[in-house]
C-alpha cells in the first residue's frame, strides 16, 4: 500500500468506511452492494486514503460493468430513457455515458480528421472545394467537383 501522494510506503490502517455501490440489476431491480472499504493513513504526509476497488472506479458510485452497461444502452436511445428505465437520475446517466465516451476516444485516437471547406477562386466567379487532412496538413483539392465520390477520390490520392 502507497501513499498516493508521494509514494511513500509508511501507512497505518486508520479506519473503513461502508460504501454503497450500485451494480449491475437483477431481476429488474437495482442491486446495491456494501463494500467494506479500508482507509489508510499516510505516516509521512498525513493524507488519509482509501484502498482502491478493483470493480469500482475511484470516487464512483456504480461498479465499471454497470457503467459499461449503461454507455452502451445509451447508444441506442436517449438519456432520458434510461434514466427512466434504470431508476437513475438523467445527470448521472448523462455523466457515465460522457465520462466512458470521453475514455474511448482518448485510447483510440482517430487516424485521420479532415476539414471540408469551400474557396472561391477567380474572384468569386467560381468555387472549388479544399479538403485538408487536418492531422498531416495536407491540402487535397478536388476542383469544381463537389460530390461523395470526388471526395474520396481525391482523399485516396
Ligand atoms: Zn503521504
Amino acid at each position: 500500500m502507497h501513499c498516493p501522494l508521494y509514494g511513500f510506503s509508511h501507512v497505518k490502517s486508520h479506519d473503513q468506511r461502508l460504501r454503497r455501490v450500485r451494480d449491475l440489476d437483477a431481476l429488474d431491480k437495482p442491486l446495491y452492494l456494501m463494500i467494506h472499504v479500508r482507509r489508510y493513513r499516510c505516516l509521512d504526509c498525513g493524507e488519509v486514503f482509501s484502498e482502491s476497488l478493483p470493480s469500482v472506479p475511484h470516487h464512483k458510485h456504480q461498479t465499471h460493468r454497470l457503467r459499461e452497461a449503461i454507455y452502451l444502452r445509451c447508444q441506442d436511445t436517449t438519456i432520458s430513457s434510461i434514466s427512466r428505465q434504470m431508476r437513475m437520475s438523467y445527470k448521472t446517466v448523462e455523466r457515465i455515458y460522457y465520462d466512458i465516451a470521453g475514455k474511448k476516444l482518448s485510447d483510440t485516437p482517430p487516424s485521420s480528421v479532415v476539414g471540408i471547406d469551400e474557396i472561391a477562386v477567380r474572384k468569386g466567379h467560381r468555387y472549388e472545394t479544399v479538403i485538408t487532412d487536418i492531422l498531416t496538413g495536407k491540402v487535397h483539392r478536388m476542383g469544381a467537383n463537389r460530390d461523395t465520390e470526388a471526395a474520396r477520390s481525391s482523399l485516396s490520392a
